[in-house]
């Protein structure tokens, strides 16, 4: 079964070599997919037959978003603490611990549940690949059940058993560490397939990070961190010194840092929900990109500091207040996100690619900054099937 899809006003390929600029955009084009890859990209008129014809009526085509960085297991929500963070009062690392009371509150189905409202919301919004952290449980059987519900929907699973210390080892932290890196990394490893630590003001220091990564890697976890959220400190040395794969917020940053990640393969990580929902000061990515980082955006969905699931908002933010050029955005959340998550089957729409993408009800990638907060999200392909097509309800 094959598919063309045809009369595309701008497509973004993500490969230079096909189109102009970074994102490799071409006018007029056309994409044929087969076997759930991209199997032909060219020009619209040549595009060669296939079982299914699509016509794109002169939208644009984007990747499907790749958002590395989410946290979808939890219960309850913390609108209470958003709107008393907006009559001024700051964010601390804290208000985790109000979700975690509810989340081991909750029972695997309702868990469940609210995780497939969320990947609904994330497919609406364009994200075909996203990953989930637990973090939420902060037991043994609540972190392992947090991620044996998030594999049965990502392959992407992230243990954050050290996201904070919990009520129940208030000042023992070290013997939190040592239960994480112990008895709760042995029943959550067989459900992830990375390891993730706070190390930041509040949460976790750079030796209790160093010793929850490294005890991740020993049981085959690949690395990834947040880093630099709350406060510059070594979170980002430290995740080049272990080649994580990715460091996450990275909202403070000194010159040591950026040149630091610029010189590694870790990605960095920019989640502008973060920022905007804790009234922090947002980083500057212009600084990555002079230096030559890798950037990444994602929506860091939870629900105390980012209660989104919509990339195209983070987009918007990201051009609007952090530096990014509209296509630096959209390549960072499509691309860079595939490159956060080490995965080079996602991310671009060249020949062997996955066939993971979004027709959008516009003409070209750039109003998704242009118009913020208008879903312009018309039809979502994943493998080369259909997962998401917006139905216009207004009569
Ligand atoms: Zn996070």
């Amino acid at each position: 079964m094959s598919v063309a899809i045809t009369n595309i006003g701008s497509l973004v390929t993500n490969d230079p070599n096909i189109g102009s600029g970074i994102l490799g955009e071409l006018e007029n084009a056309g994409v044929v997919i087969e076997d759930g890859k991209i199997a032909w990209v060219g020009n619209s008129g040549s595009a060669p037959a296939a079982d299914q014809v699509i016509d794109a009526k002169g939208m644009g085509v984007i990747p499907g978003f790749v958002d590395s960085h989410a946290h979808l297991v939890f219960a309850g929500d913390r609108s209470k603490e958003f709107e008393a963070r907006m009559n001024g009062e700051k964010y601390s690392a804290g208000g985790i611990k109000s979700t975690v009371a509810k989340t081991r509150a909750a029972s695997d189905a309702e868990l469940e549940a609210n995780l497939i409202t969320l990947q609904n919301e994330m497919i609406r919004s364009g994200i075909t690949t996203f990953e989930s952290k637990s973090g939420y449980g902060l037991s043994v059987a609540d972190e392992a059940r947090s991620l044996a519900i998030a594999a049965k929907h990502t392959s992407e699973t992230t243990f954050l058993g050290a996201h904070v210390v919990p009520e129940d080892f208030a000042s023992r932290a070290d013997d939190y560490v040592a239960l994480v890196t112990g008895e709760m990394l042995d029943a959550c490893a067989p459900h992830a397939k990375w390891v993730d630590v706070f190390c930041d003001v509040g949460a976790f220091d750079v030796d209790q990070s160093r010793a929850v990564l490294q005890a991740g890697i020993a049981k085959g976890l690949k690395p990834r961190i947040h880093a630099n959220q709350l406060a510059t400190g070594g979170g980002v040395q430290l995740a080049v010194e272990l080649d994580c794969a990715s460091a996450d917020h990275c909202t403070h940053l000194s010159t040591s840092d950026i040149e630091a990640l610029a010189g590694s393969n870790t990605v960095a990580t920019l989640l502008p929900g973060a920022e905007f929902s804790t009234r922090a000061t947002y980083p500057d990515a212009k600084k990555l990109f002079a230096a030559g980082a890798t950037v990444a955006l994602a929506t860091d969905c939870n629900p105390g500091s980012s209660y989104t699931t919509s990339m195209s908002f983070c987009i918007s933010v990201a051009i609007r207040d952090m530096g990014f050029s509209p296509e630096q955005a959209l390549w960072s959340a499509t691309l860079g996100g595939a490159k956060a998550l080490r995965r080079n089957d996602i991310g671009a729409l060249s020949v062997g690619m996955s066939a993971d993408l979004v027709v959008l009800s516009a003409p070209s990638f750039r109003h998704l900054g242009y118009r913020p907060g208008v879903d312009q999200i018309f039809h979502v392909i994943k493998s080369g099937k259909t997962i998401y097509k917006h139905q216009d309800g207004i009569k």
